[in-house]
């Protein structure tokens, strides 16, 4: 477990970009993580996690905010309507808000529940097929339906395409971010996020880095 190493890493590159180390958001992420590791980060201190499956997420964080107190959860995977509630129940930011159907049914489990975690636009920078989130063409209106429909939007989040510079990437979801008057960018995963600090990154995701490789369950 390198938590240390990892939170010196990100004040280092906030300081080289300008930038308050506070700034940026270090978000854990366990998913596939046997317990043992996620407890040692715990015990360490750390509060922000990052899980891919409401599934998985509900099978083991309620045992251990019920140990450990109060966990900020992030879902950063790809979201099924038909899990939305009991991802809004469980989960107190969600990254992966990508397509106008997804918000409609937040903007409706809201008004129900009278809260509504904060919420991250997915973006697929690469135009991927394979990948979630909305076109880099459609962002701009997606924020803005969202904005219509209530929802709390902070930012925007992206997964660059592996084979290529992420570095481009990150400065595309910052334009946009900046054109669209959102704060939040959630970007940079254990091979990158020292590039995406340098690119404004407010909310990085590191998985590996921290926990050591992911075994397959
Ligand atoms: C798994 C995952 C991460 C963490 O990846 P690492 O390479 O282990 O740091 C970050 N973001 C998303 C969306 C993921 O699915």
């Amino acid at each position: 477990m390198s938590l240390q190493g990892i939170k010196a890493r990100i004040a280092a590159a906030a300081e080289q970009a300008g930038r308050a180390p506070e700034s940026v958001s270090l978000i854990a992420v366990s998913k596939v993580q046997p317990d043992d590791r996620v407890r040692a980060v715990l015990d360490a201190g750390h509060r922000v996690f990052g899980e891919n499956r409401v599934q998985e997420a509900a099978g083991k964080w309620p045992g251990f905010r019920d140990a450990f107190g109060p966990v900020e959860l992030h879902l950063l995977g790809p979201l099924q309507s038909n899990k939305a509630r009991q991802a809004m129940e469980l989960f107190d930011v969600i990254h992966s808000l990508d397509r106008l159907k997804l918000a409609r049914t937040l903007a409706r489990l809201a008004d129900e529940l009278g809260r509504c975690p904060d919420l991250f636009i997915q973006v697929n920078t690469g135009a991927e097929p394979q990948k979630a989130g909305v076109l880099p063409d459609d962002a701009d209106t997606m924020v803005a339906e969202c904005r219509a429909l209530g929802l709390p939007v902070l930012g925007l989040m992206s997964i660059p395409p592996v084979d290529e510079d992420a570095a481009r990437h990150f400065k595309l979801l910052a334009d946009m971010a900046t054109r669209n008057g959102l704060s939040g960018l959630s970007m940079g995963m254990s091979d990158d996020f020292e590039t995406a600090i340098a690119h404004g990154a407010t909310h990085v995701r590191v998985g590996s880095a921290i926990f050591g490789a992911r075994e397959p369950a």
